[in-house]
């Protein structure tokens, strides 16, 4: 039951104390009340038939002796009767005997008595008594008396109950609002407390209560809660600095590991020149030491043949294997140079970039090879993002290149790329999709490693590209996904941020 939610605590007490005093007060009082006025009533009532019966006693004798005068005089001594306004006597026989009026006005008396009864009517009680006798009926009596002094005995008690309701309500509300802080109080405190934590965010403020009712145990609950509290906001600042620790040395690691990356890839191309090139001196040098070793008379035509034999086949045929060694390892160094360059020249803010326009620029970068493959590429509408415009554009490139060189031959191959906002409202995902050859289950996960590569003799390549479209779309806090099924063909799902506006 929800009553004045609205209200605060120490309003609903007060607002709780006086009413429910109230309708005691007014319950208990009413039937007070009500049982006053119900024996008001009734002693009236008493009364005048007490006195009906009294003076019926007293007319016994005039009525036996069938004396008017002193019925009259009788009736007379009723003006020591206040209340009764107004009397008659029939006798036996029912005849009108005499008649009492205690003010000027006087009222019709009734041609008959009336039955006995005892009755209130509008303003006043009438009782009819039989006079009676030793057993025998002399006539009858009827008076009517006034309710009215009852009438304001009953308006002065109601007055008066009235008041001192009025008067206990008033003691019990000054009462509530006084004592209600010993119950509001404590909880005004603990509100003002939690309001307090809450804007200042600090935890290590307490209550303070020494009481041991439930107020107490709540008071120390809430502040074992914020102990607690404290605890783990101390753990927590500590996994965060240390976190911030790992991640900045896992930072410096990074560039550490980029620099050696590059200056190894760098550097040892210098070395790897001299070796290509000293290499290429030395199966020169060989190729004019054989020749010159032909021309040279010898006597020895087998020795001259052996002699040969190791300058073509051993020397020369071994310095073939280090210079094709060294073009492979020339190779993968310039590759690995390559990935380390990424983001290193671009600026790491980033700006909107408008997709269509890049996506028809990587189309007329690749017309010469769609046409050649006979590919047919759709670019549907897309949104914008933000990013390197230089970078993004290399990873569409890679995408759209790897999606003609792996095509499927028994298929007119096609390309399309879509894009769409992401449920998140922050992003965009592109597609390209392909019907190309696929790439197995197993291998999805590896082709993003630098150097992979699924069929190394059947197409041309380094494994390098999707490295570094991995590379540039995690710079750019997005993400790649693939979705592959082996002939049916690729999709390659690229998220970025969106660009609002
Ligand atoms: P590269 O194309 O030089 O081999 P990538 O890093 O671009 O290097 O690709 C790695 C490997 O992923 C490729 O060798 C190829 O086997 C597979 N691959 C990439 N794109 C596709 C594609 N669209 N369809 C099928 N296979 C693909």
């Amino acid at each position: 039951m929800k009553l004045f939610p609205n209200l605060s605590i120490k309003a609903k007490l007060i607002v709780l104390v006086v009413a429910i005093s109230m309708i005691s007060i007014i319950v208990g009082f009413s039937i007070v009340m009500v049982k006053d006025y119900l024996q008001i009533r009734r002693d009236l009532l008493n009364k005048v038939q007490f006195e009906a019966a009294l003076v019926g006693e007293y007319l016994v004798g005039p009525l036996n002796f069938d004396s008017k005068k002193s019925v009259a005089d009788v009736l007379e001594k009723m003006r020591a009767m206040p209340d009764i306004e107004h009397s008659f006597v029939y006798n036996e026989t029912d005849e009108l005997y005499g008649a009492y009026h205690k003010g000027q006005l006087s009222i019709l008396p009734p041609t008959k008595p009336p039955s006995p009864c005892s009755r209130f009517g509008k303003g006043h009680i009438e009782v009819v008594l039989k006079i009676i006798a030793d057993g025998y009926n002399y006539g009858t009596i009827y008076v009517r008396a006034s309710t009215a002094v009852m009438n304001t005995t009953i308006r002065n008690r109601i007055l008066w109950l009235g008041l001192i309701m009025i008067s206990i309500i008033l003691i019990a509300s000054f009462l509530a609002f006084h004592f209600q802080r010993l119950i509001s109080q404590p909880i005004l405190t603990l509100a003002k407390v939690t309001e307090k934590i809450s804007s200042d965010i600090d935890y290590s403020i307490r209550v303070n209560r020494y009481e041991n009712d439930e107020i107490g145990i709540l008071y120390k609950g809430f502040n074992s809660m914020l102990d607690k509290i404290q605890l783990w906001e101390r753990k927590r600042d500590e996994a965060e600095a240390e976190q911030k620790r790992l991640m900045l040395e896992l930072e410096a690691k990074n560039k550490e590991l980029e620099q050696v990356v590059y200056v190894a890839s760098h550097d040892l191309r210098s070395p790897l020149v001299n070796i290509q090139g000293f290499g290429q001196e030395l199966s020169y040098s060989i190729k004019e030491a054989d020749s010159l070793l032909q021309e040279m008379p010898t006597d020895s035509e087998e020795t001259k043949q052996e002699i040969s034999n190791i300058l073509r086949a051993d020397i020369l045929e071994s310095l073939k294997f280090i210079q094709s060694s060294t073009a492979k390892m020339d190779g993968l160094l310039s590759g690995l140079l390559r990935l380390s360059r990424v983001g290193r020249m671009s600026s790491s803010t980033f700006e909107t970039i408008d997709m269509n326009l890049l996506f028809s620029e990587v189309a007329n970068a690749f017309e010469y090879l769609l046409k050649e493959g006979n590919v047919s590429l759709t670019i549907e509408k897309v949104p914008s993002c933000l990013g390197c415009e230089l970078e993004i554009n290399q990873v569409f490139s890679n995408l759209v290149s790897n999606a003609i060189k792996y095509r499927d031959n028994q298929k007119i191959p096609k390309i399309r790329i879509f894009g769409y906002v992401h449920e998140n409202g922050n992003q965009v995902v592109y597609g390209v999709e392909d019907n190309g050859i696929g790439i197995p289950r197993e291998y999805q996960s590896k082709i993003f490693q630098i150097f992979h590569r699924l069929r190394p003799d059947e197409t041309e390549g380094e494994g390098l590209g999707l490295a570094i479209v991995l590379k540039i779309v995690q710079r750019h806090n997005g993400k790649i996904d693939v979705e592959s099924t082996v002939g049916q063909g690729s999709r390659f799902l690229i998220t970025l941020p969106r660009a609002i506006g």
